[in-house]
């Protein structure tokens, strides 16, 4: 192992460049050598706010401690996302990121509760889980004995900031400029260097290519070639824009279905993310911008600007000797605020698979195949909340609830209608009661639940249920209001 450090090249100082590029310099600086490229005249996208609990997995890798995170990042607390007007209008539901219940072997939670629904005795599903009825009545903290499923709102601005200083602490280094062009070795299509418009040329062995949308690299390199998923996903456009900060931010991102798309709203300690996601083809940016603007609170802190986007994915995400990692690699809506989760996985998976010399082409289709599994897995949850709907009041909605699915959903939807029955697959992020939650507050209603219920006489289940019901509710009113905690927790710097 004396081989001298190998030179790993980010493109793009977006969420995506700087996590890669911390995570590489502080895990594994002494065998790579780390450079970022950024063009500050072309910025960063400049939305996603809303993250899911896995990227506590990401900072506990890097010993991040989440006050301080979340005090750079001016972050409050996030138990999962609330769904309004989707199933049909006037009407919510709440996806967290909790436990339904009490965990059985042969199956879930909610067969126990569709039986004690059916003999009249709970009131609804969400009362049995904890960061559920926290999420709705607004409490929370993070106690030293109980860690309840949580994730964050934050500034992605400022967490690239704070990332960036990590990653510059730890031997990575930062090079301004824009990129012009990528040369290539002629005999094997590698990447060999990218030539910035002052002419500076940065040579590597290995490039990221975190370049957002533009897909410098990748793409306009490698002409890897796209997936469109957009006839599962038909919305194309999204509108951002950022509002004041209203008093008690709720503990949750509302997601508001609209006739064409869907509204975000995403509170932070200093201000609130709005946006609108939505489909071109039934709605104009006039029309979409005027919904949105006419759905915000509080004051408009900045001019609202259109966003165009290709829901899908890169064919390869690793091709020759480059891997594309955030926007550039793919896109899937942010309803379920997976991107930033998505970003993290490919940089434990590159580090997994680091090649170290010679020939890496199992690595290379093992990257591939398991990024493609866990992008397929995800599209397949989004699309459920747009196929299984109710609604049928616009000419989108319409198309949606009649448009064909991916047989992996389909196969879920039935199983799930039949017998209340849905299981999580190998690397699969969302688990059963993800799917749950969603199927349920989408309207799809098992037939039938599991016969081992059945096992427990029916003053038995009541107490059960009873009995759950009753800790969740305990334990939920001994916690404070979310942003008194938040206040004392990590108060923005
Ligand atoms: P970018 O932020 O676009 O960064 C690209 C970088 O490349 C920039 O630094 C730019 O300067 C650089 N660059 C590009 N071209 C050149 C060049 N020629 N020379 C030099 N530098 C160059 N994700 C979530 O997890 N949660 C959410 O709630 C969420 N909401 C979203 C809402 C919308 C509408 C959209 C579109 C995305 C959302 N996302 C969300 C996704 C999230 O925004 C991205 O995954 C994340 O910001 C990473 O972006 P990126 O770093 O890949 O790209």
């Amino acid at each position: 192992m004396n081989q001298p450090p190998m030179r790993v090249v980010v493109a793009g100082g977006g969420t995506a460049g700087w996590m890669t590029a911390a995570a590489l310099a502080k895990l594994m600086g002494k065998r790579l050598d780390v450079v970022l490229v950024e063009s500050d005249q072309i910025g960063t996208v400049g939305v996603g706010e809303a993250t899911i609990p896995t990227l506590h997995i990401y900072h506990r890798l890097l010993g991040l401690k989440e006050q301080d995170v979340m005090a750079a990042t001016n972050a409050t607390f996030k138990l999962g996302i609330q769904f309004e007007n989707w199933r049909v209008q006037n009407e919510s539901y709440l996806h967290s990121f909790g436990f339904l219940g009490k965990e059985c072997w042969a199956c879930g939670f909610h067969h126990f509760w569709q039986k004690g629904k059916a003999l009249g005795m709970v009131s609804e599903i969400g009362d049995y889980c904890t960061e559920h009825l926290a999420a709705r009545e607004g409490r929370f903290a993070v106690l030293p004995n109980q860690d309840y499923n949580h994730a964050y709102h934050m500034d992605a601005t400022l967490y690239a900031k704070f990332l960036r200083k990590l990653a510059e602490q730890h031997g990575a280094r930062r090079i301004e400029g824009k990129i012009e062009s990528v040369t290539q070795c002629a005999e094997s299509g590698d990447i060999q260097a990218l030539v910035l418009e002052n002419g500076e040329r940065i040579d590597g062995d290995l490039f990221i290519d975190c370049t957002g949308f533009r897909a410098l690299l990748i793409e306009q390199t490698l002409n890897t070639g796209y997936d469109d998923w957009s006839h599962w996903l038909p919305c194309d456009r999204a509108i951002a824009v950022q509002t004041k900060s209203v008093s008690n931010p709720p503990a949750y991102t509302r997601s508001i279905a609209h006739a064409s798309g869907w509204q975000w709203r995403i509170p932070l300690q200093s201000r609130v993310g709005n946006g609108m996601v939505y489909c071109s083809k039934y709605w104009s940016d006039e029309e979409a911008k005027a919904t949105l603007l006419a759905n915000l609170e509080g004051e408009l802190l900045n001019e609202p600007r259109v966003i165009q986007f290709r829901t899908g994915t890169r064919r390869q995400h690793w091709n020759r000797n480059c891997i594309a990692i955030g926007l550039a690699s793919g896109f899937l809506e942010p309803l379920e605020s997976t991107s930033i989760h998505l970003i993290q996985r490919s940089i434990i998976r590159l580090m997994q698979l680091l090649p170290s010399g010679g020939s890496y082409e199992a690595e290379r289709n093992e990257f591939n195949s398991q990024t493609l599994e866990e992008m397929a897995n995800i599209r397949d949850f989004i699309v459920l909340h747009y196929k299984a709907t109710e609604r049928d009041d616009s000419p989108f909605w319409q198309h949606c609830k009649r448009m064909p699915v991916p047989e992996s959903l389909a196969h879920r939807m039935n199983m799930f209608e039949e017998a209340g029955k849905v299981f999580k697959h190998g690397p699969d992020l969302f688990g059963e009661t993800s799917w749950v939650q969603v199927m349920m507050g989408q309207g799809i209603e098992p037939k039938s639940y599991h016969p081992i219920v059945d096992m427990m006489s029916d003053h038995e289940l009541e107490g059960f249920l009873g009995g759950i019901k009753g800790r969740v509710t305990k334990k939920v009113s001994s916690l404070p209001p979310h942003f008194d905690f938040v206040a004392h927790y990590c108060p923005a710097k």
